[in-house]
């Protein structure tokens, strides 16, 4: 599932990538395109610039030419001169004449100048403002006003100098150049008779930039500026308004009219503009940029009067350019096709060999935890473990069986207040003194030999118990009890002890561990110097018994022996067997009176005692030799020798006696 996520993740980063690669050198692409675009533009735009100064130019060298004409400028001073007098105006009949003259008179050249330069005004003012005296280009109006109309020539009237601009007039609006036309006087002063305009339209410069350039060309005019300038009846031979909602004033092709109902205009706000229109299977890049005439030029605040529109087929370029784009796109998803494919080869390989490591791991585990589980079941020792807590985590079959409990009982419960709650003197084991708190406390292991444990029905048991900690990643998490009941080992061991010092017939002290007890006594009685005594006993003719009842019966009478005497002995006195029919008693903290007193107590009630065996009634007697412990004793010898003397003694006076030996020490 994680898999999943993370190859989708992947998938879709490297999605990301790629489609953000490719976005940034599409991105790249496009503004390449534009700035070859824009740059194209802006050469076709400073061409037209140039164009329009040479119109002016042109225009100027004209006006100029006909200004310096001295027939000319007589005939216009003429004609001034007869306005004056006729009362300004169109002037009277001798203004008309003059007038006449001076059509004629520029008549030739004005044909020259059509033909030859497309000058399409020309025209003859007089000042101060702007009066129009003649126009040649229409020389049925004239004597109009033209002040606040036109700039240019109200300029150059003013101050005298040539000046020249795009300016709409009464009759058209074109490129114009106007001059001063001065006279000069017979003293030799010059002075201002008017002005002279001449004036173009833009259609043949166009045609010659779209022929040299391979660019169309259009000027358009607002309505209102049209529409505040233009006499109605001229407006109306101006080109029709269109698409645009403007006059259009030039064009480089005739086709530009059909184009111009096709354009989707943008919205235009006398800047710059450019933009691709799909038209008739190919790609047109249009400009447009504002149009200023001769007062927006010296003043950038005026809105423009119209705007220029110069529009170029780039569906070659703009094919060659999508194609290098729609590589780009082919080539990236190629691209992005492999990555993926080799992202999720990847993926998928390294997702087998995880998934195969796992697995590794997860068999070599359940092999592990199968080993393990087996040797906790197997164990005959109790195995557990703990948290921190001191909470049992798991428990063997062993354990739950030696504790009479089962895995519910005992899982996450307190291992000491559940069955380790007391020693074996039944005092309470505090769970500050048990070993495993005290491991998981410090985290050394502990082995105790002496431990007790409690099972379910209120018995204990002896355990020895090994207390390991458990370390994860270097971290004390918990411990690992492992016990054993040593109650068996205990009881053998008793056992062991038993045999070691008992007489395996009678149930007394054997030689070895009563000669032990008798040094013991001796050495007790030489530092404090306390009273003992030592009996030395021997069965009388048993030789006889064994003879007479079998040897049988002779054991059963050396058991009869020594429960007779032991009836009447005290705890803190030892009996032991010294050999054969031989037994000797040490009494401690007894005097020769005591001694003798119990010597024949005991004798008399062997004498009285017949013992019943297989093979009859026994009856038998002891003799019975007595001896004190003495100062100067410094072996057992010395009082056993004292012993076995009296017992000596004693079978030689008639058996069945008690004699005790009497030493120049003693008696104590
Ligand atoms: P006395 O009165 O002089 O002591 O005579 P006695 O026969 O008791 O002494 P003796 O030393 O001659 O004989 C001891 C006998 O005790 C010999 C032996 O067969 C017998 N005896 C020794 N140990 C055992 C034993 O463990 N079981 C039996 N049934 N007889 C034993
Ligand atoms: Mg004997
Ligand atoms: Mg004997």
């Amino acid at each position: 599932m994680h898999f999943r996520l993370l190859t989708w993740l992947a998938s879709a980063l490297l999605l990301i990538i790629f489609a953000a690669i490719t976005a940034l050198v599409w991105r790249d692409h496009e503004h390449e395109l534009q700035v070859q675009l824009n740059q194209d533009a802006g050469r076709l735009q400073t061409a037209f610039e140039v164009a329009v100064g040479n119109l002016e130019q042109q225009m100027l060298a004209l006006a100029s030419l006909l200004a310096a004409d001295p027939e000319v400028q007589r005939l216009f001073d003429q004609g001034r001169a007869a306005i004056l007098a006729e009362g300004g105006g169109a002037g009277g009949a001798r203004a008309a004449r003059v007038r006449a003259a001076l059509l004629a008179r520029v008549e030739p050249q004005w044909h020259y100048m059509q033909t030859r330069f497309g000058v399409r005004q020309l025209q003859f003012h007089l000042g101060p403002g702007v009066l129009s005296f003649l126009r040649v280009h229409a020389p049925e109006r004239y004597g109009d006003r033209m002040d606040g109309l036109r700039h240019i020539i109200e300029d150059t009237l003013r101050d005298r100098q040539p000046r020249a601009g795009f300016e709409t007039g009464r009759v058209q609006s074109g490129v114009r150049g106007v001059v001063p036309v001065e006279a000069i006087d017979t003293d030799g002063t010059t002075r201002l008779i008017g002005s002279l305009e001449a004036g173009t339209a833009f259609n043949t410069q166009l045609g010659l930039l779209d022929r040299q350039l391979g660019a169309g060309f259009a000027v358009l005019l607002k309505p209102e500026h049209v529409e505040s300038s233009v006499w109605r009846e001229y407006r109306e031979g101006m080109r029709q308004k269109n698409g645009c909602d403007c006059y259009l004033e030039a064009s480089s092709r005739l086709e530009f009219k059909d184009l111009l109902g096709h354009i989707p205009f943008p919205e235009f706000r006398d800047r710059p503009l450019s933009w691709l229109l799909p038209y008739q299977g190919s790609i047109l890049h249009i400009t447009r940029i504002p149009l200023r005439d001769y007062l927006g030029v010296l003043s950038a605040k005026r809105p423009a009067v119209g705007s220029v529109l110069i529009w170029r087929d780039v569906g070659n370029l703009v094919h060659r350019h999508r194609q290098a784009q729609m590589t780009l796109a082919g080539g990236a998803l190629l691209g992005y096709c492999i990555a993926q494919l080799l992202l999720l080869w990847l993926l998928r390989n390294t997702q087998r060999r995880w998934r195969f490591q796992v697995e590794q791991k997860a068999i070599a585990l359940n092999e592990s935890e199968a080993r393990f589980q087996l040797l906790l079941m197997g164990l005959g020792e109790g195995v557990y473990g703990v948290n921190l807590k001191g909470h049992a985590t798991f428990i063997n079959p062993a354990a739950l069986r030696m504790l009479g409990l089962s895995g519910e009982n005992v899982l996450g419960r307190d291992q000491h207040l559940l069955f380790h709650h007391h020693h074996a003197d039944g005092r309470d084991y505090l769970h500050a003194d048990c070993p495993i708190a005290l491991t998981l406390a410090d985290g050394r292991p502990r082995h105790e030999e002496e431990e007790w444990f409690w099972r379910r029905d209120g018995s204990g048991f002896p355990v020895a118990l090994t207390v390991t900690p458990v370390l994860k990643n270097g971290v004390r998490v918990g411990a690992v009890v492992v016990f054993q009941d040593i109650s068996e080992r205990q009881a053998h061991a008793q056992q062991l002890r038993l045999l070691a010092t008992t007489d395996s017939l009678t149930g007394a002290h054997n030689r070895r561990h009563f000669l032990q007890q008798l040094e013991q006594e001796l050495a007790r009685h030489q530092r404090y110097g306390e009273a003992a005594a030592l009996l030395m006993l021997d069965l009388d003719h048993f030789k006889l018994v064994n003879d007479e009842f079998g040897h049988a019966a002779g054991d059963a009478v050396l058991k009869s022996f020594t429960a007779g005497a032991r009836q009447i002995l005290r705890r803190s006195d030892h009996l032991g067997r010294l050999g054969g029919e031989e037994f000797a008693i040490l009494l401690p903290d007894t005097d020769g009176e005591g001694a003798c007193e119990l010597a024949e107590r005991l004798r008399q009630i062997i004498n009285d005692t017949q013992v019943e065996t297989a093979t009859g009634m026994v009856h038998y007697s002891v003799s019975i030799g007595v001896a004190l412990f003495a100062r100067g004793d410094s072996t057992a010898d010395a009082v056993l020798a004292r012993a076995d003397h009296a017992l000596y003694r004693a079978k030689h006076s008639g058996r069945n006696r008690v004699e005790m030996e009497i030493t120049e020490k003693q008696p104590l």
